[in-house]
């Protein structure tokens, strides 16, 4: 089936089931960087026993997402940040304003390291909230702590707590340096793969056996040099790996008149969802904002 029962979209609801659940995975914004389709960009969230405790990318519309699912900053123990595309970054600074009025300890985060076009996380952090070159010096008391510049092709541990462990590893996508997020609460595994091309195979092992994963489906399968997976290969991932349950986001789409609709997974996300079926058999949920899914 397409959608899993216990999947919930509507924002109360679905934040009642992410507060009763012992652990779930949660949506906060399905999209990518267009904002003419409906959707807020990048942002997932993991609530373990009705708090959220990590936040796996910021992007423009994540805060008030953040809000109406009933997330709290103060209960968060991590933010982790895939790459510096703006879809996946934009709203940190809209999370972090006055956060002091509720968490008295600094955010860690975890992200990237650099290269010559891309700062690693902890110089983001410093241009964004340094004390003296910063542009928001007032925020630069809101983050800090464990700054794990990772791109390395191989599991790079970014957090680890007795409820929580997350694991990044770095995929290909432009040369914008990108990773994956892998967080283990006791049995269960979550996999996040950010946005990839797909074309690592060590990305299937770091989501082998996953309980869920989610995955990107931004383009169509007849796109030219795609910096995302087409929906075949996000497919053949999904498979290869043994995911249980794969949970579609990251969709895109533009208006009919534009000269790349056709390239963007809204543009028929029906067909689309479809090429991802005929490799993967397991559960699949398509992400809308919101959506929450608990995990058993
Ligand atoms: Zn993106
Ligand atoms: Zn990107």
């Amino acid at each position: 089936m397409w959608l899993c029962l216990g999947a919930v979209g509507a924002a109360n609801a679905a934040q009642d089931v992410c507060r009763d659940a012992p652990l779930a995975v949660q949506v906060l914004g399905s999209g990518g960087p267009f904002p003419r389709d409906g959707r807020a960009s990048s942002s997932y969230l993991i609530w373990i026993d009705g708090r959220a405790r990590l936040l796996v990318d910021a992007g423009g519309g994540a805060s008030v997402r953040f809000g109406e699912a009933g997330a709290r900053i103060e209960d968060l123990s991590l933010l982790a940040i895939s790459h510096f595309h703006p879809d996946h970054v934009s709203d940190v600074p809209a999370l972090l304003w006055v956060s002091q009025l509720f968490r008295t300890a600094s955010l860690p985060f975890a992200g990237p390291s650099g290269n010559n076009a891309f700062p690693a996380v902890d110089t983001f952090l410093d241009r964004l909230f340094g004390d003296t070159a910063g542009a928001f010096p007032v925020l630069s008391r809101t983050v800090g702590g464990g700054n794990s510049g990772v791109a390395r092709p191989e599991p790079t541990v970014v957090f680890a707590s007795p409820a929580l462990s997350v694991t990044a590893q770095g995929v290909p996508h432009t040369n914008a340096p990108t990773v994956a997020y892998r967080a283990e609460v006791g049995e269960a595994s979550v996999v996040f793969s950010s946005d990839q091309t797909g074309a690592d195979p060590r990305f299937i092992e770091f989501a082998r056996d996953a309980t869920v994963l989610v995955m990107h489906l931004a383009v169509a399968e007849a796109t030219d040099g795609p910096i995302h997976a087409r929906p075949s290969v996000v497919g053949q991932i999904a498979r290869d790996a043994g995911v249980g349950t794969l949970i579609l986001s990251h969709f895109m789409g533009v208006e009919p008149e534009h000269p790349g609709h056709e390239g963007f997974s809204l543009a028929d996300q029906a067909a689309n969802v479809a090429i991802v079926r005929r490799a993967f058999e397991g559960d699949l949920v398509l992400a809308d904002d919101l959506l929450c899914l608990p995990i058993d």
